[in-house]
């Protein structure tokens, strides 16, 4: 049993649920996750089928997943939004964003208007 890069622990179980939200599109793929911390490790291969299939569908012509560090700034954690995705989304410093938390995941959503 392979050992979690995240969190160290050897609780990988097998699952097939692995929810991957693709502009709208919700792929499912297999793979495992870790029990305790919850990360989620999608065999390879299936992450690539998804992006195969989503720019098939034109929906992501680009690299689906971004690394960044969180830097700290005036005590709180800031994180920075890639140039590519500013201009993508139209941001600016204007821009109200809403933090919501499903699992394990943070998703930050653009509020128009
Ligand atoms: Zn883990």
């Amino acid at each position: 049993m392979r050992t979690c890069p995240v969190c160290d622990k050897k609780t990988f179980v097998e699952v097939q649920d692995i929810t991957l939200d693709i502009d709208g599109y919700i792929f499912i793929l297999r793979g495992h996750r870790c029990e305790s911390c919850k990360e989620e490790f999608p065999f390879e291969g299936e992450t690539d089928r998804a992006i195969i299939t989503a720019r098939k569908l034109g929906v992501w012509p680009e690299p689906m997943k971004l690394y960044r560090h969180l830097s700290r700034s005036g005590g709180g954690l800031v994180l920075r939004v890639p140039s590519d995705l500013e201009k993508q989304l139209h941001l600016d410093e204007s821009t109200q964003i809403s933090i919501s938390k499903m699992g394990n995941k943070i998703i930050l959503e653009p509020v128009s208007g």
